[in-house]
C-alpha cells in the first residue's frame, strides 16, 4: 500500500562531502539535496506526500509548534553495504515509537509500512549521499511538527511529517572510547506521568541546562535518576544505560519515564541471544555504588542510534568516583558494538531479521 510520492528534484545539487571531509563535519550540519514532506489535516488523514528540494518551510509565527513544542522526532540510519547497496536498521520500530510518542502529545499516527516506505523512498533519491567508508551512515531525522495558526492552547488540526538527512562519519575517530558521566541531583528530565517515554522535543529543551553545567564540568553527559526520589537509575543524557553486574547485564526496566531506545532493545535481544543472563529491573544508584565497592560492576555503556555502544569509563555520584574497567572498552561493549554495527552494515548474518533492504 504505497502512499503516492511526487518527486521534484532540486536544479541546484549542493557539492557532496568527500569521504575524507565527512571525518570532520560536526553531527547534524550538513544536509542532502532533498527532504519528505506529509500533510495531515482533520478529515482528510495524511495526503500530499512529497519529495522536494531541502529549504526553509513557510510558516506563520503564530504556528503552534513554535509556542506549545506539539513536536516530536525520530533518528535512524542507513547504512551503504559492501556490495554497494542500502539497508536502513529497524525503520519499523522508529515509526511504531513516533506512533507512541504521537499518541501521548495528541499527534495522529501514521501508517508505520507506508511512512517506512516514504522513507525509504527519499533514501532511494539520495543514495549518492549514503556514505561508504566503516562506521559512516546516512541519519534520517524524520519528524511532526503541528501547523494550526492560533494561540489557543489545543491539539492542533492540522500537522507536518518531515523527514531530513544527513550523511555522518564515524562516531568513534579512534576505537570505542569511554566517556565521563555524573550523576545528575539537581534537574530532572521527567517524571512519571510525563513525557519521558516520548521522543519530543520538550524533553530535549529540558535537559540542556544539565548538559551544559556538564559540559562545563569537563563531563559528556549526565545519568539521570527519576525525578520524585533521586534514586532510581534511568539513562545516560540521551541514551539508555546498561551496567554488567557480576558477570550479568542489567538494565533499568521501562517505566514510563524511560525512552524505550531501539538499540536497547536490540542489545537485550543480542545479549539473550548469546544465552547471557541479562536482567530489566529497577535499580537504585546506591546499589550500583555499593556493588561498585564489592568490586562487582565490571561494565557500564550507554545505548542509542547515533553512537550504538557508548562505554562509560568513569562516574561520578556525590563523593563516590565510580571506575569501569580500568577507564577502557569492557568485553561485552565490545562486542555488542561489533556485532550490532555488524548487522547494521550487513558484514554479520542478519540473525534478527532487522535490516530493511531499500536496494
Ligand atoms: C532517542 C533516545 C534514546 C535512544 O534511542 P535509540 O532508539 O536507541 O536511538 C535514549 N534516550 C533518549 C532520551 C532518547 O531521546
Amino acid at each position: 500500500m504505497l502512499m503516492q510520492i511526487n518527486i521534484e528534484k532540486t536544479t541546484q545539487p549542493k557539492k557532496r562531502p568527500t569521504e575524507k571531509e565527512l571525518a570532520n563535519i560536526a553531527f547534524g550540519t550538513t544536509f542532502t539535496d532533498h527532504m519528505l514532506l506529509i500533510d495531515y489535516k482533520e478529515g482528510h488523514g495524511w495526503n500530499n506526500a512529497r519529495i522536494v528540494p531541502y529549504g526553509p518551510l513557510p510558516l506563520y509565527p503564530a504556528t503552534t509548534c513554535l509556542h506549545y513544542g506539539q513536536l516530536i522526532f525520530e533518528g535512524l540510519k542507513a547504512y551503504k553495504t559492501r556490495d554497494g547497496g542500502i539497508v536502513m536498521f529497524r525503520p519499523d520500530q522508529n515509526m511504531a515509537r513516533m506512533n507512541n510518542s504521537g499518541e501521548r502529545m495528541c499527534i495522529p499516527r501514521i501508517d508505520v509500512l507506508e511512512a517506512v516506505e516514504a522513507i525509504a523512498k527519499l533514501v532511494e533519491v539520495e543514495e549518492e549521499w549514503v556514505p561508504s567508508l566503516p562506521a559512516t551512515s546516512l541519519y534520517i531525522r524524520p519528524f511532526i511538527i503541528s501547523t494550526d495558526t492560533f494561540l489557543g492552547v489545543h491539539p492542533s488540526s492540522s500537522y507536518l511529517f518531515i523527514v531530513i538527512l544527513c550523511p555522518v562519519g564515524a562516531y568513534y575517530k579512534e576505537g570505542l572510547a569511554p566517556v565521563r558521566i555524573y550523576v545528575e541531583n539537581e534537574y530532572a528530565r521527567t517524571v512519571k506521568g510525563g513525557t519521558g517515554f516520548a521522543k519530543c522535543a520538550g524533553n530535549y529543551a529540558a535537559s540542556l541546562k544539565s548538559q551544559v553545567e556538564a559540559e562545563n564540568e569537563g563531563y559528556a553527559q549526565v545519568l539521570w535518576l527519576d525525578g520524585a526520589e533521586r534514586r532510581y537509575i534511568e539513562e545516560v543524557g540521551s541514551m539508555n544505560v546498561f551496567f554488567v553486574i557480576d558477570g550479568k547485564v542489567v538494565t533499568p526496566e521501562l517505566n514510563g519515564s524511560i525512552l524505550p531506545g531501539i538499540t536497547r532493545k536490540s542489545v537485550i535481544e543480542v545479549v539473550k541471544s548469546w544465552n547471557m543472563p541479562v536482567t530489566e529491573r529497577r535499580i537504585t544508584i546506591d546499589e550500583l555504588a555499593q556493588a561498585y565497592k564489592d568490586g562487582k560492576v565490571s561494565e557500564a555503556f550507554g545505548s542509542g542510534t547515533a553512537a550504538v555502544i557508548s562505554p562509560i569509563g568513569e562516574l561520578k555520584w556525590q563523593d563516590t568516583v565510580m571506575r569501569f574497567n580500568g577507564g577502557k572498552i569492557g568485553e561485552v561493549s565490545q562486542r555488542l558494538y561489533d556485532e550490532i554495527t555488524g548487522i547494521q552494515t550487513c558484514t554479520r548474518e542478519d540473525k534478527f531479521g532487522w535490516v530493511y533492504k531499500i536496494k
